[in-house]
């Protein structure tokens, strides 16, 4: 296992690695078709890729559940190498199919659209503004731009504690005991690195192989220094769920809260 930071010139959610691997991929002929997630207003939907310009829809994380594993058939039954990126729940729920490369996201959680929605109305921001979300620090970090004599723009930022929201997760988000993904042939996540970097954990010799193929044609930079204790904080954190998941009195005796 190799764990590095990475930065790609794509305008991504981090550094934009997921992005550029993504296209890579289905310019090179590695995978002929990708499922990734697009938006309208923020609300996911599951597409198939199939060239190299469809993966720029997908740029950016959207914090509800999107349903890609759906569309695993589908793309299986016809496209020979298929790619999935999704969080850790849709990586493990794809070892069923037959998956040429798996990209994982790091996750501590996700919640249901009318959720995050009316977290980003409580804000005074309406959704179609949002021009990115991001979970970082403790923090929901929502930010917009508003347009100051007809040409300026002026970047706006609200955010609120995770703490305060987190009641409105998944409710299975708090079962769950995978931060990286550790069942994807590659793992991506911003935990560890500067901003503006990826963390990405390489999971096997043929994705060691294409990002040193990357690397070499300059579409990547890369840094060795990842806060690794960092990552293994939040494993930890979710790997206590694991005792709570063998102990199914919990849930017969407090089914709500979970
Ligand atoms: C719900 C969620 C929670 C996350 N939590 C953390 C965290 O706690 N710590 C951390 O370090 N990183 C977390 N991440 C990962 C992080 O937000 C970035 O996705 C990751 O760093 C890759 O960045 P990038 O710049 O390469 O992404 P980009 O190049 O912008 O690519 C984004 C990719 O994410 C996919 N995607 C977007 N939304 C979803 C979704 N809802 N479900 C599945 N796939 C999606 C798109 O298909 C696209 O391929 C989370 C991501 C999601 C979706
Ligand atoms: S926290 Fe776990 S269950 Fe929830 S979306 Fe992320 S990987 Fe899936």
């Amino acid at each position: 296992m190799n764990i590095l930071s990475i930065k790609s010139n794509y305008d991504g959610q981090d550094g934009g690695f997921v992005t550029a691997l993504t296209t890579y991929c289905l310019k090179e002929g590695i995978l002929d078709a990708v499922v990734v997630v697009g938006a309208n207003n923020w609300k996911p939907y599951p597409f198939i890729a199939t060239k190299p310009e469809d993966i720029l829809k997908a740029s950016k994380s959207k914090y509800s559940i999107s349903p890609n594993n759906k569309l695993l058939e589908y793309a299986t039954e016809n496209y020979d190498n298929v790619g999935l990126v999704g969080v850790p729940c849709q990586i493990l729920g794809g070892n069923k199919f037959d998956l040429k490369m798996k990209i994982g996201l790091f996750c501590t959680k996700n919640f249901p659209y009318d959720a995050i929605k009316n977290i980003v109305d409580g804000l005074g921001i309406p959704i179609d503004r949002v021009e990115k979300m991001d979970i970082k620090k403790g923090k929901f970090i929502v930010k917009t731009s508003e347009i100051e004599n007809l040409i300026k723009k002026k970047e706006m930022v609200k955010e609120i504690p995770i703490k305060e929201i987190e009641k409105f997760a998944n409710p299975a988000c708090r079962l769950c005991c995978d931060f990286s993904a550790e069942y994807a042939d590659i793992s991506v996540g911003s935990v560890g690195s500067e901003d503006g970097w990826n963390t990405v954990i390489i999971r096997n010799n043929n994705c060691k192989k294409i990002i040193d193929e990357m690397h070499e044609k300059g579409l990547v930079e890369i840094k060795l220094d990842v806060d690794v204790n960092a990552i293994q904080k939040l494993e930890n954190i979710k790997k206590r769920n694991q005792e709570i998941n063998k102990c199914s009195a919990y849930y017969a005796v407090c089914p709500y809260i979970f």
